[in-house]
């Protein structure tokens, strides 16, 4: 039987071996385990094993293992990597280290005003469109500066970079374009915040796409089914 604890071990291997074919360094690229819909004692699992940063995708789920496993693994890193309703943005920014999905002025401000004065900034990666489907959340590449001139202007907010989540293909030559358009628009954002912020996050590559993302350029991979096996959603 496979353990977390290989899993981990087999996704890092990946990791470096895929920044070593795309002659980068493996330290530059950062491993978030994603543990959406998995139990408290799977994300224990990782954090024995050494992994300590871990992404949710819904708020509800996240707060309450963040509150579970706050004694037990008291050093975790939260990302929150999922769509966020105006309505939640306080418990994210009560209980998250990172925030990936970042779309709007709107919800910039409110996670703003909710942070509380004794922690740390707020994180925040802006998300893109990338793919250029309507049903996909984040912004249009054009809409980026002026978001992100926004975020400057907030002191609980820290941005750090961007987040996509390229269109699920099996057509590489697509995939690529993707990714490697959204490495192109952080050098961008490099330029033209570069000096207001440390913009050096870029968030893209998940449990099938990671060799792709960081042939492209990912500094963030999160990863899931390859470290927790596949999710089940059947039984709520
Ligand atoms: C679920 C999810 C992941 C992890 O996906 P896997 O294919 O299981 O590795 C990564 N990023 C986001 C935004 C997700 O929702």
């Amino acid at each position: 039987m496979t353990t977390i604890a290989d899993r981990l071990a087999l996704a890092q291997q990946r990791i470096a071996q895929a920044a070593q074919k795309s002659s980068r360094n493996p330290s530059e690229i950062k491993l978030v385990a994603v543990s959406k819909t998995k139990p408290d004692a799977d994300i224990a699992a990782a954090y024995l094993a050494g992994q300590r940063s871990f992404g949710e995708n819904y708020v509800q789920e996240g707060v309450l293992k963040a509150e579970a496993l706050k004694t037990s693994c008291p050093d975790i890193e939260w990302h929150f990597i999922g769509p966020l309703q105006s309505n939640k943005s306080r418990m994210v920014a009560e209980h998250f280290d990172w925030m990936h999905t970042l779309g709007s002025d709107k919800l910039a401000r409110r996670l703003a005003s909710q942070r509380p004065a004794g922690m740390a900034p707020l994180m925040v990666l802006i998300q893109v469109n990338i793919s250029e489907e309507d049903s996909k959340s984040g912004v249009e590449p054009a809409a980026i500066a002026s978001l992100a001139d926004s975020i400057c202007a907030l002191p609980t907010l820290a941005l750090r970079g961007l987040m996509a989540i390229p269109a699920a293909t099996d057509d590489e030559v697509r995939a690529r374009s993707e990714l490697a358009a959204m490495k192109s628009l952080f050098e961008a954002l490099k330029q033209s915040h570069g000096e207001r912020a440390q913009i050096d996050t870029l968030s893209m590559g998940m449990s099938g796409d990671l060799e792709l993302a960081i042939d492209e350029g990912s500094t963030l991979v999160r990863i899931g089914s390859a470290i927790f096996g596949e999710r089940d959603y059947s039984h709520g």
